[in-house]
């Protein structure tokens, strides 16, 4: 092994840019592993003779499992046979990704003795990635993993590893148990995240409320989302403090809501709660004088993803507000009348939300059994999302 084995003045050059580090990192790793070392090589050779020396190179992965890895095989494995494979292995992350200093101790070991000793935390999945392995250490790296307790995401066309927001592990705002609900949601469809059977992949993503500090909205196929069906308590006299320490309460507060549902007369702050959408904007702002109150349960929505097919889709509420409680049976239910309508449907890579859009949402909601509710209505007096029956409008 030798460290820097190769010339790299364009990679050089990124460490002056704005994320030095994913060429710092992989000159560290090169100074001990030679697959990184050969990563260097082809890196800087890429952007030498600006094209890609990556290939698909066919499917890979561990006996029983049909996802969790990801082949990537070099296009020049002659000159640089250290990236000859380069396969990225997704591993399950925790819920809420919360880890002690053994267990990822632990992770790096096994990582450096099978692969590049490169990681990525967390993929946009949400996985733990380690990044560059050789086919044939595949399956003694799967097998030192699962002995330790830990287990493969997902990858490819199928329920990909759920992931959530730290939740009630930290925050005052979770309205629904994520860690559990997530925890329990990835034990409860193993065989659907590890053997690749839908007609394209399918993310579910918990936050403990409208903040939504994982982006389900935007990001997921199913969104669930901590919400509440109480009024928000105000307390005024902190109210007050905003005002006395500078915040313009009209135009930073009552201004943004969505549903204009807030008015604040310089003495006091009301909300009209039944118009209250529950986006969480207020009680952000305003920590100390607002707080949402029980029941507490979740908003599900459905149907977000990057362009691909079509272009990007936010997540639709198709539950307002659903109660959460072990072993989440009603979501689970619901889980499976969606992937069985998607299932029947779908074309080959359409996501969920696709199809809604290419079937219609009434269709959607009739396999679901899930009555239409206002929010449903796509852009307001243009095209309904949902298209009533001629019944329906008695
Ligand atoms: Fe807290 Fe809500 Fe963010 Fe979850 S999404 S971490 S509950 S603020």
């Amino acid at each position: 092994m030798s460290q820097n084995k190769y010339e790299t003045p364009l990679l050089d050059q990124l460490e002056s840019g704005p994320f030095p580090s994913f060429v710092t990192e992989i000159k560290r790793a090169a100074a001990k592993n030679d697959s990184a070392n050969d990563l260097l090589g082809v890196l800087e050779r890429c952007f030498k003779e600006r094209k890609t020396h990556w290939k698909h190179g066919g499917i890979v992965g561990v006996r029983g499992y049909g996802g969790g890895v990801i082949g990537r095989y070099s296009d020049v494995p002659d000159d640089f046979p250290g990236v000859a494979h380069f396969h990225t292995v997704r591993v399950n992350q925790t819920s809420g990704f919360f880890y002690t200093s053994k267990a990822l101790n632990e992770i790096c070991d096994i990582w450096d003795k099978y692969g590049s000793g490169l990681t990525n935390f967390h993929g946009s999945t949400g996985d733990m990635i380690l990044l560059g392995t050789k086919s044939d250490a595949l399956e003694p790296l799967f097998a030192e993993l699962s002995s330790r307790g830990w287990d493969l995401g997902g990858s490819g066309s199928c329920a990909r590893t759920p992931s959530c927001c730290v939740g009630p592990g930290r925050c005052e705002w979770a309205m629904c148990d994520t860690l559990d609900i997530n925890y329990d949601l990835t034990q409860a469809f193993q065989d659907e995240l590890h053997r690749p059977m839908f007609p394209y992949k399918f993310k579910i993503k918990t936050a403990g409320c409208a903040a939504d500090c994982i982006a389900s909205v935007a990001r997921a196929d199913l969104s669930i989302v901590g919400t509440w069906k109480g009024n928000i308590q105000i307390d005024q006299a902190e109210v007050k403090k905003y005002a006395d320490g500078g915040m313009d309460i009209n135009a930073e507060v009552v201004g943004m809501c969505p549903t204009k549902c807030m008015s604040y007369d310089g003495n006091e702050l009301k909300v009209d709660d039944p118009n209250c959408s529950r986006c969480m904007h207020c009680i952000t702002k305003m920590t100390k004088a607002l707080r949402p109150t029980g029941p507490f349960g979740a908003t599900i929505m459905v149907g977000s993803k990057a362009p691909f097919v079509i272009g990007a889709l936010l997540s639709h509420v198709i539950v307002p507000f659903m109660p959460l409680e072990p072993p989440y049976d009603n979501l689970k239910d619901l889980i499976q009348k969606m992937w069985d309508w998607w299932d029947e449907h779908g074309k080959n890579r359409e996501r969920i939300g696709e199809l809604i859009v290419r079937r219609g949402m009434r269709e959607f909601l009739e396999a679901c059994e899930l009555d239409p509710i206002p929010q449903m209505v796509f852009e307001p007096r243009r095209d309904p999302f949902y298209f009533w029956k001629e019944d329906e409008l008695n």
